[in-house]
């Protein structure tokens, strides 16, 4: 095949100076092109290398910052890794990561400093949250943690990353409890696995499968510890107008944004569920009315007060009302053994239908069951 077909097959010109220069200079753009490409694959070759077992960095990262940690009772998690050559955060930036989105994941230049956190262990480390030693590792809390649990990510003997696990609760992670970096990514991934089929995709917060199963359990705890449980149902106010206004997508939009106003108000270990449509369900264990009632303000309020932003529209707000109800297994004897889970969300449901009738925007909550 001659050099001049080849021209005249990508439309370039035969006069053999022009030829030359236009040639040169696609030759130019090739080479420019190729170099990026190949510092492109070197550096997901160094980083495959280190990540081992992940596929991605995103991955990783999508792995171990999900955000619903609600069954581990994991209430904020940061990751910490060490990229002292920028090869990640530029390696994500191929990949269209946002990473000023993503506050909860840092990067570390020293070795050092991520040592630090180790003092030369490689196991994991649990204890009390302390201020001067942790305060840099959870920057974006939303509450500070009262125990921590560093995970060291290890790889040929040599600290690479840190994962960092905070809980509200002071006894969740204490000292002498070892657990393996490496059984806990397992115990994810197995779950991942187990929740699949028990998750809403829209919202990323449980479904009402999910929902049902925890119900069970939760009754048979608290009735078989004699513990308080109070269930929540909540349902957005009028909530066909705001797909009306502003069109389904942005309704779903709102939908996953109050779903997280939700949960942040919630403990990590309290169980949230998208229950239908606009309405969603919670049960808050070891929570008596008063407490509950608590709850259900708070998140009523937080919704309240938030202003959601749609391009070409002006800022608009929502409401949310709550039905509240308490089991306590303690009262009504024999009786309160048989109650079924059903029993506490039809009650819930009725303290909803309530706060509806009252005027919306509204908590009501049916009281404390009272077993006939
Ligand atoms: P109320 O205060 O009485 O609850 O009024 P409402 O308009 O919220 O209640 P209604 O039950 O009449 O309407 C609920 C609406 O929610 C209707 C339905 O189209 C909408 N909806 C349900 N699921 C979704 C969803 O996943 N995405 C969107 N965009 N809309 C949804
Ligand atoms: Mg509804
Ligand atoms: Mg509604």
């Amino acid at each position: 095949m001659s050099a001049s077909f080849l021209l005249e097959q990508i439309g370039m010109p035969k006069d053999p100076l022009s030829e030359n220069k236009i040639l040169r200079h696609r030759l130019d753009e090739f080479i420019v092109e190729a170099r990026k490409n190949e510092r492109k694959m070197r550096r997901f070759q160094s980083l495959e290398l280190k990540l081992i077992g992940l596929s991605s960095v995103k991955d990783l990262i999508e792995t171990v910052l999900a955000p619903d940690y609600a069954t581990f009772r994991w209430d904020e998690v940061t990751l910490l890794l060490l990229d002292p050559e920028y090869e990640i955060q530029r390696a994500l930036e191929d990949e269209s990561v946002e990473l000023s989105s993503m506050p909860h994941l840092m990067f570390s230049s020293s070795n050092d400093d991520l040592n630090a956190y180790y003092q030369m262990s490689l196991f994991p480390t649990l204890g009390a949250y302390r201020a001067r030693q942790h305060a840099t590792l959870f920057p974006a809390r939303r509450r500070t943690p009262r125990s921590v649990a560093l995970l060291p990510l290890v790889r040929q003997g040599k600290l690479i990353g840190s994962l960092n696990v905070g809980s509200y609760s002071a006894e969740r992670f204490e000292r002498g409890v070892r657990t393996d970096f490496f059984c806990l990514e397992n115990a994810v991934n197995i779950e991942r696995l187990k929740r699949q089929g028990l998750t809403d995709t829209l919202t990323a917060i449980n479904n009402r499968r999910f929902f049902d199963q925890r119900l069970k359990e939760e009754v048979g705890l608290a009735k078989r510890n004699k513990r308080l449980l109070s269930c929540l149902l909540l349902d957005v106010d009028l909530f066909k107008k705001v797909n009306d206004s502003y069109g389904h997508q942005v309704g779903d939009l709102v939908l996953r944004d109050v779903a997280a106003l939700i949960r942040a108000q919630m403990r990590g270990s309290d169980v949230l569920s998208r229950y239908g449509g606009e309405e969603f369900s919670a049960l808050l264990s070891q929570a008596g009315e008063e407490e509950a009632l608590e709850v259900a303000e708070r998140i009523r309020e937080s919704i309240e007060q938030h202003l959601f932003s749609v391009d070409g529209h002006a800022d608009f707000s929502v409401t949310i009302s709550i039905g509240v109800t308490t089991f306590n297994p303690a009262q009504n004897g024999e009786a309160a053994m048989g109650v079924p889970g059903e029993y506490l969300v039809g009650q819930a449901d009725k303290a909803l239908y309530e706060a509806k009738a009252n005027g919306r925007n509204r908590v009501e909550s049916s009281g404390v069951l009272v077993i006939t």
